[in-house]
């Protein structure tokens, strides 16, 4: 048996369970992160999206092994555009971000803050530092570059294959922008 998890938004009112350990955790720098991460902050967000590098750290999950013990009514999804593909999921009772989701995937990238700092699993890499104007904002205390963001997307593909190829839904109302 894997062991299972409990996290809760700031406020307490929502709850995720997980199941066994994350498959991978990175810290995001593309541009569509960076732009959400400002402007979830005007909600006011009951958690931090970004860290003090201007980096989104994620925990990623298979989606078969997280579960929503409350259900999904608190929460709402966030697009940069109407289009966008890519949906951020934020909790109405406190605003805290709970996970980006990209269409069709079949993982999610829970939001770091969600874990206390004392539990939360550290970041192993950063992805997407090719969007950053000035790289040099970055240390060097984790992999980075053009091979870690592919080597990336091939532990995605991994673990696709070892879910079968199934991408389960996740029922989330949109919010009115
Ligand atoms: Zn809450
Ligand atoms: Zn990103």
């Amino acid at each position: 048996m894997r062991k299972t998890e409990q996290l809760s938004c700031a406020c307490g009112k929502f709850h995720i369970e997980l199941e066994g350990a994350p498959f991978i955790t990175t810290e995001c720098h593309c541009n569509s992160c960076r732009e959400a991460a400002n402007r979830l902050a005007d909600l006011p967000l009951g958690l931090p999206i970004a860290g003090t590098n201007g980096g989104t750290p994620f925990v990623l999950y298979r989606k078969d092994r997280v579960r929503f013990p409350d259900g999904t009514a608190l929460l709402r999804a966030h697009r940069l555009s109407d289009k966008a593909p890519t949906r951020r999921v934020v909790t109405t009772c406190c605003h805290s971000p709970v996970f980006l989701e990209f269409q069709g995937g079949h993982w999610l990238s829970l939001y770091a803050s969600l874990w206390p700092e004392t539990s939360r699993p550290p970041t192993q890499i950063r992805t997407m530092t090719s969007d950053l104007q000035d790289p040099s904002v970055l240390d060097h205390a984790i992999p980075s570059g053009k091979w870690t963001t592919a080597g990336f997307y091939a532990k995605l593909l991994a673990v696709w294959i070892a879910m079968g190829f199934k991408a389960p839904q996740v029922e989330i109302e949109e919010a009115r922008s």
